[in-house]
């Protein structure tokens, strides 16, 4: 037995919240009509490179229902289909703290109505919180389970750069500690394959370890349809990693984090559909299958590399 009680070499999100509700905990991706003020034009009109119409690999789409509505679909689609019990509301596309914090308090309060839903998670950008805001994100997670999902994708501020992000490290850092000090969870997002060497890929990993960061989302880079990306990538400007590679480099990136962060993704989901490369990323369940079996070859696990570890994980 490794992590919650299973044969899990990582502290795998959706394993953690069973143990921790005692039910399988589904999650309910809900869309807002949030925007980005990096598409927008606050910031720029371009977004990040992999950005997509969707709002970066989002699955969410509200057909102009309200969002109480969304939730009660969600909750019944899920329980036809996998007898699910317990919920969590997602707001995931786009940035979804940006709006007035009036505003945000009756979306998210909407999303938390229905009797089974437990928590709220909310991605967005770090530099799309203000105190206010996260007051209000303070308050509700009083009475619900309640995580902020930054994207991040690098510690580096060239890579930043690169992207398109719109931010630098030190927004990210303030963002992470003023949340931090409000006790809400956070789960930070990052990205492999973007121009970056494996050592300054596991540099993110060490500083995520070293700030302790409650969860980690991890994407393989990828060019969606219609994303700057998939246009530099069809002009033979960028190749993308192999599969071996990534399935290396999430295993190393694993070893790096403390076995109490809690995992959210591995791989991307849900890209068939818009994916143009790398096409292995559609086979998602082959690659998870494969960091498993790199773990198990290496007789390893996560947190085995970090001194920040404190739990026993075996
Ligand atoms: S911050 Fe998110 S929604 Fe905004 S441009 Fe970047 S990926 Fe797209």
């Amino acid at each position: 037995m490794f992590f919650n009680g299973t044969d899990k070499r990582y502290n795998q999100f959706s394993a953690y919240l069973k143990n921790k509700f005692g039910a399988k905990v589904y999650k309910i991706t809900l869309d807002a009509g949030f925007s980005c003020p990096n598409r927008d034009g606050t910031i720029s009109t371009g977004g990040c490179i992999f950005c997509d119409d969707g709002g970066s690999f989002s699955q969410a789409h509200s057909n102009m229902l309200s969002i109480e509505e969304q939730v009660n679909i969600g909750a019944q689609t899920l329980k036809n289909r996998f007898k699910a019990q317990k919920f969590m509301s997602y707001f995931q596309a786009y940035s979804n703290t940006y709006k007035p914090v009036g505003e945000l308090e009756t979306i998210y309060k909407s999303a938390l109505k229905h009797p089974d839903v437990v928590g709220l998670s909310i991605g967005t950008r770090p530099d799309c919180v203000d105190e206010a805001k996260l007051d209000l994100i303070a308050d509700i997670s009083r009475d619900y389970y309640t995580w902020l999902e930054y994207g991040l994708q690098s510690i580096h501020d060239k890579t930043l750069k690169k992207i398109n992000r719109g931010h630098d490290y030190d927004c990210f850092l303030r963002a992470y500690n003023n949340t931090k000090e409000r006790g809400i969870n956070v789960c930070t997002h990052v990205i492999f394959g973007l121009w970056e060497t494996k050592d300054e890929i596991l540099e993110t990993a060490e500083e995520l370890a070293r700030l302790k960061v409650d969860g980690v989302k991890i994407h393989m880079l990828c060019a969606l349809q219609g994303t700057k990306l998939a246009r530099l990538y069809e002009a033979g400007e960028i190749d993308f990693m192999n599969e071996d590679d990534y399935v290396n480099l999430v295993c190393d990136f694993l070893e790096l984090l403390p076995a109490e962060t809690t995992i959210h993704r591995l791989a991307g989901n849900g890209l068939k559909k818009n994916l143009i490369a790398p096409r292995w990323l559609g086979a998602k369940l082959d690659c998870l299958n494969k960091i498993d079996r790199e773990l198990q070859k290496r007789n390893s696990y996560q947190g085995k590399n970090t001194l920040q570890t404190d739990i026993n994980v075996k």
